[in-house]
């Protein structure tokens, strides 16, 4: 069991990371279109050879419409996972081991089922609001807001999206997934089958920030209530009997957590799901609260990252090459390029670290996309 949510967890962080790769644009320079271009150009080339044509086509076919199209299976897997998790835990948890127990109560059952449904109305939520997608109407308006952010190397001015065929705003990202133009794009969420912008943002963050307390609660609770087996049991002092040798044994904790397991298989593992998932949420969480304390999305830190690799390896190629030059020429044309590199890289604009607090503010006081519509077809 502890090998199937170790499995499911590497699982989940694969499939995140090639699904954040999908967000990467293939062309940009650096290690993460690098990765891209690895991942989805050449291995899909090699694998053709291997596989040959006609098997080939059905796998890419899969992995088209896996990574490329907006299919509800990740939807339907959160709704398996998250809604028969919790009944799991109601069942062999609430209902069976809470009733004499000491160490938890019936108000646990009453909190975690409440953080449960916060938890369910956040996915709804999350699902619903639509990230900020940029049409020929709002163009403009997204222009402006975000025009200081024009910088000519990370965010160029005029850059046309050929298939929305709109003027891309700063911060902004054609998503390949939903095939429209993202405002303040972060990147594509499968969980929620839409993009993560900045009109759901406020949302996207609810969603991960209740579902990491409701799994660390739920661990919490989980050690507490294996505890009181473990107290009222008296196992620390019992003597188990090794059922091939018929030997007594004193226990030790290898054995008592053999013991627990074995009796209660169904509640341990929910309890070993939430720790996984408690530890892996509760990371993804302060990562994007560290994020919006410096007021930056996903995809804009992984661009930044990419030109400024990008940049410090032309400086280091540039530098190797003015040392070895030969005549004054050579010197003069590696010196100017030198130089053009150092200004970009300059021009790119800095982090602000604006603060969790404000962050916040800022975040969740952006109106909502759904919300406007409505207005606009009240005053209609
Ligand atoms: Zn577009
Ligand atoms: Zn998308």
């Amino acid at each position: 069991m502890e090998f199937l949510a170790i499995i499911t967890l590497l699982f989940l962080v694969l499939g995140a990371s090639l699904y954040l790769l999908v967000c990467v644009d293939p062309n940009s320079p650096g290690l993460l279109g690098k990765m891209n271009r690895l991942v989805f150009n050449t291995i899909p080339v090699i694998f053709k050879k291997i596989l040959g044509e006609r098997i080939f086509k059905i796998f890419q076919g899969a992995i088209d419409y896996f990574f490329y199209s907006n299919h509800p299976l990740v939807q339907i897997f959160y709704v398996i996972v998250a809604v028969g998790g919790y009944l799991v835990y109601v069942y062999f948890g609430f209902l069976e081991l809470f009733d004499d127990n000491l160490y938890v109560s019936h108000l646990d059952t009453a909190i975690g089922s409440t953080m449960a449904l916060f938890c369910f109305y956040s996915f709804f939520q999350a699902c619903r609001y639509k990230p900020g997608i940029i049409t020929k109407e709002n163009n403009k308006v997204y222009q402006n807001e975000f025009k200081e952010y024009y910088d000519n190397v990370v965010y160029l001015k005029d850059n046309q999206c050929k298939t929305c065929n709109i003027i891309k705003p700063a911060r902004s990202k054609h998503c390949r997934v939903c095939n429209v133009c993202v405002s303040r794009f972060d990147h594509h969420c499968v969980w929620i089958r839409q993009c993560v912008g900045q009109k759901n943002y406020k949302y996207f963050v609810k969603f991960i920030i209740t579902h990491a307390i409701l799994c660390d609660y739920g661990a919490y609770l989980g050690f507490r209530c294996i505890w009181g087996i473990i107290v009222q049991e008296r196992l620390l002092q019992a003597q188990f009997r090794d059922p091939v040798t018929k030997q007594r044994l004193q226990a030790t904790w290898g054995i008592i957590i053999k013991y627990l397991f074995y009796k209660n298989t169904m509640y341990i593992f929910i309890v070993i799901l939430c720790v996984v998932m408690g530890i892996a949420l509760t990371c993804f969480a302060l990562y994007h609260l560290y994020m919006i304390g410096q007021d930056t999305t996903t995809n804009e830190r992984m661009k930044r990252s990419d030109f400024l690799n990008f940049f410090d390896e032309e400086t280091e190629r540039l530098e190797k090459q003015l040392k070895k030059a030969e005549n004054e020429e050579e010197i003069k044309e590696v010196s100017s390029k030198l130089e053009q590199v150092k200004s970009c890289q300059k021009r790119i604009i800095p982090i602000k670290n604006i603060g969790i607090w404000n962050g916040l503010k800022r975040v969740f006081s952006e109106p909502d996309e759904l919300g406007q519509k409505f207005q606009n077809k009240k005053k209609q």
